[in-house]
């Protein structure tokens, strides 16, 4: 209960930090983690970072590399359950390339039921509460996928006829709304949502890690009694790769990329670090992406941001500004 009332005074804000184990051919590795306590971790880093050689983070948890996606959608579940009594809920998946963004929201490339990411398993959830529900309330769930790349926002469930007589930018009532009632439903969207966002990318452009993902899931659920509609929706986020990209090294439609990530995702760290210090101004307007989640990111809304590190010892630059990033927001 304690731990409630204090998240409630920090505007409902979580981090959870996840570290992604050393993939196969890896395993005899040395790790930049050193150890991890409940929510702490500490890295070890080389002088030109930290002259002690090693620094802590304090995090609401840390998942260690064996931590499977049980584990993880454990700690998320109660946030689902908040969607289903009218709560928005935002879930972010912060990290740079490769460091398991992806694995945490959705999971492998060759998924199974057990490696399903958060993504299936929140909305599973969502139709078995809602079944267990059925008799005080009419659940409709629906389900919409964008992707903002380079601060343009795209609908990933449209065909391609739709999608070029329709570039209106952020104008999100317009983008596709497509009930689901089954977790086959679910299985076929993110499928034709994941396809069209392989759209324009290359094998040397990978657009997925250059672009955000947000699958938003709308819920509006009718009390049998009153008539009372209440609405909630939660925003599964896998955010572009943070890496800092080198701005000598990179031109052209490279380097307008990476300042477009740049931007928004500091905008999204001013953003949740202003509403975890209670700020009165709270500056969503300075990019697309909080311009999307605005109304899902404050107030009675809850955010959850899983921030992920890769375990390499060559990360541990990248490594050190995400853990930055995330005790800035946390
Ligand atoms: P990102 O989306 O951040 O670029 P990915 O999720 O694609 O990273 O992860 C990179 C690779 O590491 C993938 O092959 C993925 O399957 C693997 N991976 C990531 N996290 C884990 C994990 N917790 N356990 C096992 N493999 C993982
Ligand atoms: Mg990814």
């Amino acid at each position: 209960k304690l731990y409630n009332q204090v998240q409630d005074l920090r505007g409902n804000i979580r981090v959870y930090c996840r570290v992604r184990p050393f993939l196969s051919g890896q395993a005899s590795r040395l790790s930049t983690v050193d150890h991890i306590d409940e929510g702490n971790i500490t890295v070890i880093t080389p002088a030109k970072y930290c002259k002690d050689g090693r620094k802590s983070f304090t995090f609401n948890k840390v998942f260690g590399p064996f931590a499977t996606q049980e584990e993880i959608f454990a700690d998320t579940r109660p946030l689902i359950r908040s969607v289903l009594d009218g709560y928005n809920v935002c879930i972010f998946a912060y990290g740079q390339t490769g460091s398991g963004k992806t694995f945490t929201m959705t999971g492998p490339k060759e998924l199974t039921e057990e490696s399903q990411g958060v993504n299936y398993r929140a909305l599973h959830d969502l139709f078995l509460l809602s079944e267990q529900r059925k008799d005080t309330f009419f659940y409709e769930i629906s389900v919409q996928m964008l992707e903002i790349y380079n601060e343009q926002v795209r609908d990933l469930l449209v065909t391609d006829e739709i999608r070029n007589s329709s570039q209106n930018g952020i104008n999100v009532p317009d983008a596709n709304l497509v009930p689901v009632s089954t977790t086959s439903d679910v299985l076929c969207l993110m499928n034709l949502g994941q396809k069209n966002r392989a759209v324009g990318a290359t094998a040397m452009n990978d657009r997925s890690s250059r672009s955000h993902s947000c699958v938003t899931v709308h819920v509006q659920g009718k009390d049998l009694t009153s008539g009372t509609i209440l609405r909630g929706c939660m925003h599964l986020v896998d955010l572009a790769g943070s890496e800092r990209v080198d701005k000598s090294e990179v031109t052209g439609d490279r380097l307008k990329e990476a300042q477009h990530i740049n931007k928004s995702l500091s905008a999204l760290g001013d953003v949740i670090s202003s509403l975890a210090q209670k700020n009165s101004h709270v500056p969503y307007r300075n990019s697309k992406l909080t311009q999307l989640l605005q109304d899902s990111l404050g107030g009675q809304a809850k955010t959850l941001m899983f921030v992920h590190i890769s375990p390499e010892i060559e990360a541990v630059g990248e490594t050190l500004s995400t853990l930055k990033f995330a005790e800035r927001v946390s």
